[in-house]
């Protein structure tokens, strides 16, 4: 499926410069939405996957559908102070500002097989922090899946900066 028709880049948001990709266009078409999900779940389908991870909010746009027709659980990432219980915290660096994620403690157990999902790898600060976050709490990465890849912001090179990795994303903007 031709993805990229669904996607609405909208100029200067949220600040100037930034060509933001809009993905409720996608959201919005019912089968263009369901074949996204159900692509990333056949990239995640032979990896023995425990448990899925995505950071707030978009990575739960995508996760929860996936953990939902895998039928196993989803753990959220998010900006620290959101979570209610005990967290693990991690700083990280985005294309627009600077924050720190969370998990809670007893989101995976170690030696769980995780999938990380977002929808957009962009300069790889947020999945760089996600992936720390669940190796931290002893979880192993099997894969990262993601609806948009900004190819020119080298998130890959950033995650090579921790490991090897198995990167999969269903539209690429060069
Ligand atoms: P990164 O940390 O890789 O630089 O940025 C990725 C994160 O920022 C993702 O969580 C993503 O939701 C958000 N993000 C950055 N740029 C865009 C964009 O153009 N479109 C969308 N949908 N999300 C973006």
């Amino acid at each position: 499926m031709d993805y990229k028709k669904y996607i609405t880049v909208v100029e200067d948001y949220p600040k100037e410069g930034i060509r933001f990709k809009d993905i409720t266009t996608l959201m919005q078409n019912g089968p263009a939405y369901k074949e996204a999900i159900n692509e990333m779940k056949e990239f995640a389908k032979d990896k023995n996957i425990d448990v899925i991870v995505g950071p707030e909010a978009r990575g739960f746009v995508v996760g929860c559908p996936i953990a939902y027709a895998m039928e196993i659980g989803f753990a959220p990432v998010r900006k620290k102070g959101k979570l209610p219980r005990e967290t693990v915290d991690m700083d990280y660096g985005l294309e627009y500002g600077e924050d720190q994620l969370s998990m809670h403690l007893d989101s995976i157990k170690p030696g769980q097989r995780v999938l990380i999902t977002d929808d957009l790898l962009a300069t790889g600060g947020t999945i760089h922090a996600t992936v720390k976050l669940v190796e931290e709490l002893g979880g192993i990465v099997a894969g990262l899946a993601f609806l948009i890849e900004l190819d020119y912001l080298n998130g890959r090179g950033k995650l090579a900066e921790l490991g090897e990795y198995d990167i999969f994303s269903l539209v690429t903007f060069q």
